[in-house]
């Protein structure tokens, strides 16, 4: 069903829409859309705002297209900046999804419509829709690729007869992101029942969300982390496998334990799990160093915000799959949601490279 959705999308995506007029009869061709990312430090938010303000600029729209460093202060102004100016529609992917409330609440005010991107909008009503994955799934599917990596699940996603015990690690992303809990819920859920008998073990007792959450997702913070779990909970005991929600902390992860001599001689690298098919963490995979990822295809997630933008300029009402899973803490916003898949080094060349997401250059 997720593919035929996105296939419809897609091709929705690609009729020739141009800025035209509103079907309250206004004009709506070069109006602005303000688009604020978080973060250049990850090429996949590099790649969310091209993409969105390529497809935005095809429809015949302004754009103004703004990063924040992971700074809140800087999105702040940079959303008000966008209101000055006379944006119609935002397009914000938050760095604190609590942190906008009074900016959003004053583009609501002046009839500005506002589409949360990727990561939700928390605690206000001045949030109109939300283009994202299906982010609970995503967790699933992190946890699924750890315990296929370990042997627990085979191929088809069954049960093996494999009893371990494995010392596992878990770890959760940036805390004022609320799709770090979905991905935490979804990927604890998973891992749930082989916790309680005693298939995994977490040495560390380190399992509550706010424990194993790092702020801003940053990977120095989750090198440090893993640093410490080694040295606290791991004498000569090894380590089997890491719960990592994101390429970069699963490169900090992975560099910590390069240090405490995995990956070299005959100690091969726990089973280190990932999300968002970096090039870099692809190339890692490639190299027998990071065991998997999760690919999510920015480019469609692009198409659903930017389709979303055009119909609310032109007095449309966009198109949603779901009305339930995301309630913001003040309503229920209206989503449109993409389905992600798990990349292990057996896959990434189809999937990646084969469907043009990657060229082998990139991955070299
Ligand atoms: C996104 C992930 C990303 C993480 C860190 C989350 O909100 O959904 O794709 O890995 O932020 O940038």
């Amino acid at each position: 069903a997720g593919l035929t959705l996105v296939t419809a999308l897609a091709a929705c995506g690609s009729s020739e829409k141009t800025g035209g007029t509103s079907s309250s009869g206004g004009d709506v061709e070069g109006s602005l859309v303000g688009v604020t990312m978080p973060t250049k430090s990850s090429q996949r938010w590099i790649d969310d705002g091209d993409n969105v303000k390529a497809a935005l600029e095809k429809l015949g729209y302004k754009v103004s297209l703004e990063y924040a460093e992971d700074q809140i202060p800087t999105q702040v102004n940079q959303i008000e900046n966008q209101i000055a100016q006379g944006a119609k529609v935002l397009i914000v992917a938050a760095i604190d999804g609590t942190a906008l409330t009074s900016q959003l609440e004053s583009a609501k005010e002046q009839g500005i419509k506002v589409i949360a991107y990727d990561r939700l909008l928390r605690d206000t009503e001045a949030v109109d829709y939300y283009a994202s994955f299906d982010n609970y799934k995503v967790g699933v599917q992190q946890a699924t690729s750890l315990l296929t990596g370990l042997g627990l699940v085979d191929a088809d996603g069954k049960e093996t007869d494999e009893k371990g015990p494995f010392n596992v690690e878990l770890f959760a992303g940036s805390p004022d992101d609320n799709n770090a809990t979905f991905f935490f819920n979804g990927a604890m859920d998973t891992l749930k029942p082989y916790l309680d008998d005693g298939r995994l073990v977490v040495k560390s007792k380190e399992t509550e969300f706010k424990t194993v959450a790092i702020l801003r997702w940053d990977p120095a913070t989750a090198q440090k982390r893993m640093e410490d779990l080694i040295t606290k909970s791991y004498g000569d005991a090894k380590i089997d496998g890491v719960l990592s929600p994101y390429d970069g902390i699963s490169i900090g992860i992975l560099s910590a334990l390069k240090s405490a001599g995995y990956g070299t001689g005959d100690q091969d690298y726990p089973i280190v799990t990932g999300q968002d098919a970096e090039a870099a963490s692809v190339k890692s995979i490639a190299a027998d160093e990071q065991y998997s990822t999760i690919f999510k295809d920015t480019r469609k997630l692009a198409d659903v915000a930017v389709t979303m933008a055009d119909d609310l300029l032109k007095g449309e009402t966009p198109e949603v799959n779901n009305t339930e899973d995301y309630d913001n803490g003040k309503k229920v916003v209206p989503s449109q949601l993409l389905e992600s898949q798990i990349i292990t080094k057996d896959n990434y060349q189809e999937v990646l490279v084969d469907s043009g997401y990657y060229s082998e250059d990139d991955l070299k």
